[in-house]
Formats: C-alpha cells, sequence, structure tokens
C-alpha cells in the first residue's frame, strides 16, 4: 500500500472518530488533505439586502450575525471566542414571555430569511439545502449535534437517518416525544463526506445556533459527540473528559439565564460502538438530564 493511501486511511479513521465524539487521537497529528483552501477561490456574492419582515421584530431580537473577517488558520479556541464575542444577545431575559407562536415565527424567519439562501461559508456549495432544525420552539430540552448527514441534506431535517433513528429512542426512553424537544446542528449544511466542520465553517454558522438557543430557551441542552461539545462549552477537552458531567452554557447572561448542558456521545458513535459500557455511559447521562427537569 503506498504511502498517500496509508495517510488517508489514517485521516478518515481519525476523523471519523472525531465525528462520532471519541477524538482519542489528537487532530494535530492528522497527515495533511488537500485542503479546500488550496482551491482555487471564488468570489463571495454581495450580500443580500434582507426582506422587511411582514411583522415587527421585537426590539429584543437584533443580533449580529456578520461573516468573519478572514484569518489564516488561527486555533481552534481563537475562532470559538471570537464567534462568542460576536453574538450580541441584548434583553434576553425578554424572550420568556415570548409565546410559542412569537418564538417560532422568528424561527421561521430567521430560516426563511437568512440560513435557507445562506452563502456565508464554503459549506453552502454543495449543500442540497439547509438543515434549519425543528421541534418545539418552547422546548424545556434541546439536542445539539454536529452538521447534517447525507439523509438530513436530502431531507432538511435533522437526525432522520439511523443516528436519527436511535436519537428518536433515546428521547422517547427519556419520556419525552421528538416533537416536545428542539433539535439542531452547529452547521445548517452538510460538510462533504460527512466531515468535521471546519472552524471557519463553526465560526460562520455558529451565530444561527447561538440565536436559535436565545429564542428557544430550552432549561437542558443535551450535545451529541465532541464537536458540538467543544463549541457550546468553548473547550477544546475531548468528548470521552467532559461527558456524564454538568457544564454551564452562560452566553444569554446577564439578561437572560444559565442553561445546564450535559454533553454525550453522538448516537452514530454508539451505532459504531455499540457495547454495553458505551450505553451505560449514555443511559447514565440521559438519566441525569431527566432528573435535571425534574421529570
Ligand atoms: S453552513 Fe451555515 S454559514 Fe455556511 S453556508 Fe450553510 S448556513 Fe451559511
Amino acid at each position: 500500500m503506498d504511502e498517500l493511501r496509508q495517510q488517508r486511511i489514517l485521516r478518515q479513521h481519525i476523523l471519523t472518530d472525531h465525528l462520532m465524539g471519541v477524538g482519542t487521537v489528537p487532530m494535530s497529528i492528522l497527515p495533511q488533505a488537500p485542503a479546500a483552501s488550496e482551491r482555487p477561490q471564488q468570489a463571495m456574492p454581495p450580500r443580500q439586502q434582507r426582506p422587511t419582515p411582514s411583522t415587527p421584530r421585537p426590539s429584543n431580537f437584533q443580533l449580529s450575525n456578520q461573516p468573519p473577517a478572514p484569518k489564516p488558520s488561527p486555533p481552534a479556541t481563537s475562532v470559538i471566542e471570537s464567534l462568542w464575542s460576536r453574538i450580541t444577545i441584548p434583553n434576553a431575559a425578554g424572550n420568556e414571555s415570548l409565546t410559542v407562536e412569537e418564538k417560532q415565527q422568528l424561527l421561521d424567519q430567521m430560516n426563511t430569511m437568512e440560513v435557507s439562501t445562506c452563502r456565508q461559508c464554503d459549506l453552502c456549495k454543495a449543500r442540497t439545502q439547509t438543515v434549519f432544525g425543528e421541534g418545539s420552539a418552547t422546548a424545556e430540552l434541546m439536542f445539539v449535534g454536529e452538521g447534517p448527514g447525507q439523509n438530513e441534506d436530502l431531507q432538511g431535517r435533522p437526525f432522520v437517518g439511523r443516528a436519527g433513528e436511535l436519537l428518536d429512542k433515546m428521547i422517547q426512553a427519556m419520556g419525552f416525544k421528538r416533537e416536545d424537544v428542539y433539535i439542531a446542528n452547529v452547521v445548517k449544511c452538510r460538510p462533504p463526506n460527512n466531515r468535521t466542520p471546519q472552524m471557519a465553517e463553526v465560526q460562520a454558522c455558529g451565530g444561527y445556533l447561538l440565536r436559535q438557543i436565545a429564542i428557544i430557551q430550552p432549561k437542558v441542552i443535551v450535545t451529541l459527540g465532541g464537536p458540538a461539545a467543544q463549541l457550546m462549552l468553548n473547550t477544546q477537552t475531548g468528548i470521552t473528559r467532559i461527558r456524564g458531567q454538568w457544564h454551564t452554557f452562560d452566553a444569554l447572561k446577564p439578561e437572560g439565564p444559565s442553561i445546564d448542558v450535559m454533553p454525550t456521545f453522538h448516537p452514530a458513535y454508539l451505532l459504531r460502538s455499540y457495547t454495553h459500557d458505551n450505553r451505560k455511559k449514555v443511559w447514565s447521562d440521559l438519566q441525569a438530564v431527566i432528573e435535571r427537569l425534574g421529570k
């Protein structure tokens, strides 16, 4: 087997482990694949003027989602910090008083007027459609994954493949229906070959997720897999070390509440490593969530 092929296989295995939430091998040792950045860059089309909403937006939703200034491969932590610093969520406390219809309207507006036509990063080039997220606009419990896969890209819905079926079973086991919770991803377009989203893509797209959280204001967020946990918790610690412990999402403060975050393994990882030990760990994480929600 030639060296290039060996490197490709090694890279694929390590990326898959990170996608599934078990990044035991540091990404930094990955053999370099031909980077997207080495391909000729297309000029970004001019930003379209947003249509005026048919109903006035509450003043507490003047949120920033400007495209980031291009930077040459900054360290991952600084990219995440940059994302957090440019998302401003004034008066998040007022969102508690919005009705389910008002919250749904805000989510729909963001989806139709911004996300569905978004071209802020290269992931738009290969997508069939964006995958915004779905569920109850007043959900107490929100699941956050990493990005859409092939089935999600085709259907425009999050977690609809085999991993989605397993997530549905997990939700049912917790005593919820799928429509009771909210399910979203960090990036709204499918990364090619289901690779982990690059930090520039997370930086471009993560603001949509933070705004979804600001509107829904769930009591608990369960992150699925390593990359989602690392974005939400602003950390580079691997999922094996942070799963099963309570963390706090403070981006809505001081006006809004802190939100409890429970990182757990991605359902796709569970499908691949369907061991008693892994199932026990995930179920233990979900039981802690049930207890926190007082169910
Ligand atoms: S991944 Fe997000 S930021 Fe990138 S094009 Fe899709 S919606 Fe826009």
